[in-house]
């Protein structure tokens, strides 16, 4: 039997169309939820995404402004930046794009960032606060966006056995500690993993964010196991996800790449822009 599509552009749309609604409610209120995008350089997937964002969040109604520095930008230029925009009560969320040029260090950048303006969760103050399950962390659009599709595809994931491949800040890491807080019981795999695959088949829930093109095989997954799918990676001008499509007649659920995982990312960093601009908690109901 295939796997149950975990449909990313259903459940984006979805979420997508609740919370322009709320932008509604703000601009009726005089308060334009405003996103900053700031990059450094003119990394071509970085162009493409600012890009899609811009079209994204204008639809929505939200002000977006980017924030172009040249490639060579010294780190003083790129802090000045984020300063200006923390200070300005007209931008309510900020997002340093990455990955940012040598030998630029976006760790150390994000410590310039306001907190409360972090819609995509980078400074050490958000990450804190996901790992203590705190109210009021901004919690990185992509795990965030992750577990909404799981939660609205209807996985149950309390007492779940879940692995997840990548341990970055901004996927494998907050994610784990996301299904941590929904119950499951979780691993976390990564480049140093010893045998991989059998790690991988111990899960129910296997979660991937490796960025290597169909690295996940099929005689990896436990049957009836939910994959989950956070690879982007291109192959000339087609997208492909870290997850071996043939794994759709093992899995019980897959996520399809695209329209999966990125699909949701997008209204996450909305929906933290929104929290960001009431001042509030990032979690979604
Ligand atoms: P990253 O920072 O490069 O991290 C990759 C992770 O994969 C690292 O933890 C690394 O382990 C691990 N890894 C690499 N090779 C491995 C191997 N052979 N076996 C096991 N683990 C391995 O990447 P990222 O930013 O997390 O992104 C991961 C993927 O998600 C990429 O394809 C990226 O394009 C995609 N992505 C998607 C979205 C979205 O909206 N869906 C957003 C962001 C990123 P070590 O820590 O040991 O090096």
């Amino acid at each position: 039997m295939a796997a149950q599509r975990l449909d990313g552009k259903v459940v984006g749309q979805a979420w997508r169309t609740e919370l322009e609604a709320r932008v509604a409610a703000f601009r009726a209120s005089g308060l334009v939820p405003t996103l900053a995008v700031v990059r450094v350089g003119d990394d071509p997937s970085s162009v493409t995404y600012g890009r899609s964002l811009q079209r994204i969040f204008e639809r929505a109604g939200c002000g977006f402004q980017l924030h172009e520095l040249p490639g060579d930008a010294p780190a003083a230029r790129v802090t000045a930046c984020l300063a200006d925009l923390n200070a300005d009560p007209a931008v309510h969320g900020i997002m340093l794009q990455e990955p940012v040029p040598a030998p630029l260090d976006a760790s150390a950048l994000a410590l310039h960032l306001s907190p409360a303006k972090d819609v995509d969760g980078v400074h050490p103050v958000n990450a804190g606060a996901l790992f203590h399950d705190r109210a009021g962390a901004m919690v990185p659009a992509t795990a965030l966006g992750g577990l909404l599709l799981l939660q609205r595809s209807g996985v149950e994931l309390a007492g779940r056995r879940a692995v997840v491949v990548g341990r970055s800040p901004i996927v494998g890491r907050p994610l784990a500690m996301l299904l941590l807080h929904q119950h499951a019981t979780v691993t976390i795999a990564h480049s140093r993993t010893r045998d991989l695959p059998a790690v991988c088949r111990q899960a129910d829930l296997l979660a991937v964010a490796v960025g290597r093109p169909h690295f996940v095989q099929p005689d990896w997954v436990q049957p009836g196991a939910v994959v989950i799918d956070f690879g982007v990676n291109y192959q000339g001008e087609t997208i492909c996800g870290d997850v071996d499509p043939a794994v759709e007649s093992v899995a019980g659920a897959l996520s399809p790449t695209p329209g999966g995982t990125g699909a949701v990312t997008t209204a996450a960093l909305l929906h933290n822009l929104l929290q960001a601009a009431a001042g509030g908690d990032s979690l979604p109901a």
